[in-house]
């Protein structure tokens, strides 16, 4: 495996962002499906009185985690959001008191053995921060016996542009993100620790290091600042030179790679006993005045985090959920803050000049090849890209597009602004579809 990883603009304006707690929102709205998984069912009615921490949504999915109330009020309504892959999705609308009551069920966990962590994950409604969305408590459950894990990787590469969030986390909450850490490696009996952060954060690397600097079985490590380094194969791959191969996860090699800011979260969590909700993101892109880091609880109306970072909402053209290389857009500002969304990137119109349009024009694949280097799953974009056109089912799975992780990267290089990137998303769904 030889990742090159391609060059991208980092953007990085609010590095220096110390983060900001945003004001309680008058509403907020609770998404009930927040990880990847099966979503919860609504364990309130209208009317209920709901506190700070408490259980809102339940499931008994193995590939799910619980959902709590972010805020203290009433219930509103129960009601469902569309969301922006058509998909529907249950919602619980809640009043805030602004009194932020806590749950009397909030409190620190008593946690003594590996079955009571892993159970104390679930039960926080923990899952991957950086925008993923596993639920922590199925990635940190995998069966030892099977797959023995001996390393730890704290994944602080933070690769897309624009987002700092989780360079945010590790200066901010340096000693939670070591201390989270700390907490896996003694209930899953995890000899090694490897926090990897890319090379362009290095008040970061430096802060983590003095911290560790007594810590025999953890590292830091700089990497190299190439897209998509933040990618788990790729990390795992950059820091312990295991190949983690089709059908494989990290955990096959060994591996479990976590987000800094979840392993941050883990660590308050089993201090406090709050479960997730709340979350910190940053705010940027050519729309929004005053670029910044702020965390809001979750269920915050988009169009407040966007105001609050003087961004006039009725100029925004796009706006995207994630960073400008793998998030989704929206269609509705009003659309609830979930627990994935680790930025929030809001763009006006551009200007279809002349130039504009000369730039952004598709033509046809010159066979230059740079698609194909750049992609880390050492797939061909552009083999892909025909395969999809003529629906050809069989060449798509030949060529693995089951492979492609939406990177993006392919599209980037791109010299004829092919959408190769959107097509193998497309041909995925074909591919299962048939
Ligand atoms: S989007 Fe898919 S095909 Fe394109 S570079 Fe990324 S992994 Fe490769
Ligand atoms: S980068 Fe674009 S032009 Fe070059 S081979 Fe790939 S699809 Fe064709």
């Amino acid at each position: 495996m030889i990742f090159s990883g391609i060059e991208i603009r980092h953007k990085k304006n609010t590095a220096g962002a110390e983060t900001i707690d945003l004001p309680l929102p008058e509403t907020v709205r609770i998404m009930m499906e927040q990880t990847m998984g099966a979503p919860c069912t609504p364990t309130v009615k209208v009317g209920d009185k709901v506190y700070v921490g408490q259980k809102i949504g339940r499931t008994n999915a193995p590939l799910s985690a619980p959902v709590h109330s972010s805020v203290s009020g009433e219930v509103t309504a129960l009601g469902e959001i569309l969301l922006a892959n058509g998909k529907s999705c249950d919602v619980v609308e809640i009043k805030c008191d602004f009194a932020q009551t806590k749950s009397p069920d909030v409190r620190p966990p008593v946690v003594n053995s590996r079955e009571q962590f892993l159970e104390a994950v679930r039960e926080s409604g923990c899952c991957g921060l950086g925008g993923a969305g596993f639920p922590t408590h199925v990635k940190l459950g995998v069966d030892p016996g099977k797959f023995p894990i001996d390393t730890l990787i704290l994944n602080g590469a933070e690769c897309e542009p624009y987002i700092t969030s989780d360079h945010r986390e590790m200066l901010e909450n340096a000693q939670g993100v070591i201390d989270g850490a700390k907490a896996v490696m003694k209930y899953l009996s995890i000899p090694e620790c490897i926090i990897a952060i890319e090379n362009n954060k290095p008040d970061a690397v430096e802060k983590m290091r003095q911290l560790t600097a007594t810590e025999e079985h953890i590292t830091v490590r700089a990497l190299k600042a190439k897209y998509p380094q933040g990618a788990e194969k790729i990390i795992c791959h950059s820091c312990t030179g295991r190949v983690v191969r089709e059908g494989e996860f990290p955990a096959h090699k060994g591996v479990i790679v976590l987000n800094v800011s979840t392993a941050g979260f883990i660590d308050s969590y089993l201090k406090t006993g709050m479960p997730l909700v709340k979350r910190r993101l940053t705010v940027d892109g050519n729309a929004v005045r005053t670029p910044c880091n702020v965390r809001a609880v979750i269920g915050t109306p988009l169009e407040n985090i966007l105001e609050f970072a003087d961004c006039k909402t009725d100029i925004v053209w796009k706006l995207l959920i994630g960073g400008p290389m793998m998030g989704i857009c929206t269609y509705d500002m009003s659309y609830p803050l979930i627990k994935t969304a680790n930025a929030l990137l809001a763009y006006t119109e551009p200007i279809r000049n002349k130039k504009y349009i000369e730039a952004n024009k598709q033509t046809n694949c010159i066979r230059c090849g740079r698609c194909i280097s750049a992609c880390p799953m050492g797939l061909y974009p552009t083999e892909l890209e025909k395969a999809y056109d003529k629906k050809n089912k069989g060449r798509l799975i030949k060529l693995k597009v089951n492979l492609c992780m939406n990177c993006g990267a392919c599209s980037y290089v791109c010299p004829a602004r092919r959408d190769l990137a959107a097509k193998n998303q497309l041909a995925k769904a074909f591919v299962l579809e048939k």
